[in-house]
């Protein structure tokens, strides 16, 4: 039956980054697809048999043709780590307190999840011995309604049954004070890996427990330890419970840290000595840290750890203050409190931050861990971040790609030499149209223009990301949104708890509303994957405004150029890296003022005059045949230049040999 093949497909996520995959469900029902937020399984819930059996006519040899492909994908034996890791056993165990996977399973809330999902794609790609390790949450990270120029977040619930989730008869015993509480497996497949999620709401739990799985970054600092407990002590078990041997343990943040824990307990009742226990842990872990800003580092009291990890530490047989320690810079100092960071940086073998500038950074901010060390010399790398380009890319671009530079799926350094100006232009002004046009529906008006130059900035909204920078001086923003058409698309959401990011995103609601830009400042509520998607594959440029050196690396600018776009970027995170002149611009030059007024006034005249003198006029510097030819050198720089570094596949491999391998 066609509904069986079909639900075949879809329990595994592979389908949402294979282009024909995704076509296939479009192709069945183009609107209920879109309504449905491109979810399969409620598209085929929604579908009788005969209606599907009519609408599967109409897309014929679509579903065979897929179906050849996810098999032969399932079943390629000679791939990249079956060359590189042959002598590899057990498993590299990936750790994340949230993974972006598919807007359909809301368990992130932006970059860190990002990554962490499109680690585990290009992880399958490549062939890696890998699984990922994560919570399960019911309500997930909030969704943003926007009102009277507010933000009011909503915890809706998600329907599991409508997830590709299976949920196995395998449960934990996760510690908690004196006591332990039971946590449940679940399974989602994600092309050939596995991730595992646990699940605290298990009949028999108390009410407390059972809410650790119900929202992510929700509550307080109690909570958050305990889902922390949950995920590194949990997670461990979880994994001895499947049988899966975890050859290596990336902890990807300080969130799963006390993964170290466990193994260390592990270590211990199979007779190693105390040191020696914890160097045999040592060994096996490695950690990746992602902020250089220090509020992003969870740190915990010693009430808290005392609630959490208690018992624990006493079945431990070690003394007091033993775990603390560890996670303390000054061993001993009672006035410090547990930093996850800390631990971790203790538990590892290696460690490294997500690009150059932020390794540096890094090594300066975690020296004194390392006090008879150089600062050069504190054993932190760096492996700068990617993205997955299949999942990012457009499929009017993977069609081009695939004909235009045959490879380039495979690690061959896309080309676009093959591809005339006109083309690429024309691609360009389709995918801009896209997005407009889906704009202008959501926002039940025509005010955006399908040829205007279009903008993107959608981050979260903290401070140091600087969400209203272009605002500083509105008249003169005005006169250049005016002089030529440009327009600008703003999303992002402030967390309910940072009320400096909420005052940031209500100027920048309120900026909408002012005369001088309604119609051409657009905010676009709820950013999510499928929104992230949509604004990285349809805007010109892309623009984004840290103070440096905050931005550990960012990843929705590499989308970017995957859709010929062009980013417009402050030299920080990864950008210093990929900047070369000619594929984007750089606002700023890289120097660090001594105040943080001096550094915005500085950073947003550079930014004010980019856009006055190079960013608008090479955009409407036209030829007869209105193609912007200085413009198309550009995206087809941006593109040539970003697309194979900046994609997780180089970050995966990368990880290999330096971290997994080493
Ligand atoms: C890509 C993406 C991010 C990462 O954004 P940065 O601001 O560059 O770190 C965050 N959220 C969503 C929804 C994304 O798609």
């Amino acid at each position: 039956m066609i509904r069986d093949r079909l639900l075949r497909i879809c329990e595994n996520l592979w389908w949402c980054w294979d282009v024909q995959a995704t076509e296939l469900f479009a192709c069945l029902h183009p609107e209920r697809w879109e309504e449905v937020q491109h979810n399969p399984l409620m598209l085929l819930e929604e579908l009788d048999d005969s209606t599907l059996e009519r609408l599967h006519a109409r897309c014929p040899g679509a579903l065979e043709a897929v179906e050849r492909k996810f098999d032969a994908y399932l079943a390629e034996t000679n791939t990249w780590a079956s060359r590189e890791m042959a002598a590899f056993t057990g498993s590299v165990c990936y750790f994340s307190m949230e993974f972006a996977l598919h807007e359909s399973l809301p368990i992130y809330s932006g970059g860190l999840g990002v990554l962490a999902g499109d680690h585990l794609k290009s992880a399958s790609d490549l062939g890696l011995p890998l699984v990922g390790v994560g919570l399960l949450y019911r309500e997930g990270y909030f969704k943003q309604v926007i009102a009277n120029n507010r933000q009011v977040p909503a915890w809706p619930t998600t329907p599991l049954e409508h997830t590709p989730l299976k949920k196995l008869d395998v449960f934990v015993d996760v510690p908690h004070g004196h006591h332990t509480y039971k946590a449940q497996v679940w399974e989602l497949k994600v092309g050939r890996i596995r991730l595992y999620l646990l699940d605290s709401d298990v009949e028999g739990n108390r009410p407390e427990h059972r809410n650790l799985s119900m929202q992510l970054y929700g509550g307080d600092a109690a909570t958050r330890i305990q889902q922390e407990v949950l995920l590194g002590i949990g997670g461990v078990r979880a994994l001895r419970a499947l049988k899966i041997e975890p050859t290596v343990i990336h902890m990807n943040e300080g969130h799963a840290a006390f993964a170290v824990i466990e193994r260390w307990r592990e270590e211990l009742q199979a007779g190693y000595a105390t040191a020696a226990a914890f160097e045999r842990v040592r060994r096996t872990c490695v950690f990746t840290t992602h902020t250089p800003v220090d509020a992003g580092h969870d740190r915990f009291n010693w009430d808290l750890k005392h609630e959490a990890l208690e018992g624990l530490r006493e079945d431990m047989g070690l003394p007091e203050g033993a775990f603390m320690d560890l996670g303390r810079v000054q061993r001993g100092n009672v006035n410090e409190p547990l930093c996850m960071t800390v631990l971790a940086l203790r538990g590892s073998r290696a460690a490294n931050g997500v690009a150059r500038l932020h390794g540096e950074v890094s090594r300066k901010m975690w020296k004194n861990l390392y006090p008879s060390l150089k600062e050069d010399e504190v054993p932190i790398g760096s492996v700068t971040n990617g993205v997955h380009a299949p999942s990012w890319m457009s499929a009017a671009m993977q069609h081009l790609l695939d004909e235009a530079s045959p490879g380039w799926r495979d690690g061959v350094m896309p080309s676009l030499k093959a591809v005339s100006d006109e083309r690429l232009w024309q691609m360009r002004c389709s995918l801009r149209l896209k997005l407009v046009a889906w704009a202008n529906r959501q926002l039940g008006r025509d005010w955006l223009d399908p040829d205007a130059l279009t903008i993107g900035f959608a981050r979260r909204f903290a401070p140091y990301k600087r969400g209203n920078l272009l605002f500083t001086d509105p008249d003169r923003l005005a006169a250049i949104l005016t002089h030529k058409p440009v327009q600008i698309l703003f999303a992002g959401k402030a967390h309910p708890r940072d009320a400096a990011g909420q005052g940031i995103l209500r100027d920048v609601l309120e900026w909408t509303r002012d005369e001088r830009f309604r119609g051409r400042v657009i905010f676009l509520p709820d950013y999510d994957m499928a929104l992230g998607r949509r604004l990285t594959q349809g805007v010109d440029v892309w623009l984004n405004t840290p103070r440096r050196p905050r931005e550990a690396s960012g990843t929705s600018g590499m989308k970017v150029p995957l859709n010929l776009g062009i980013n417009c970027s402050i030299l920080d995170g990864w950008w210093p890296e990929a900047f070369d002149g000619t594929n984007g611009w750089a606002i700023g030059d890289g120097v660090e003022r001594p105040t943080p007024e001096e550094q915005d006034a500085a950073d947003v005249e550079s930014l004010y005059l980019l856009l006055e003198q190079q960013i608008v006029p090479e955009f409407y510097a036209r030829d007869d045949g209105q193609v912007p030819h200085a413009w198309v050198s550009r995206m087809r720089r941006s593109l040539e230049t970003c697309a194979h570094q900046f994609h997780t596949n180089r970050m995966v491999a990368e990880y290999t040999r330096k971290y997994y391998l080493g």
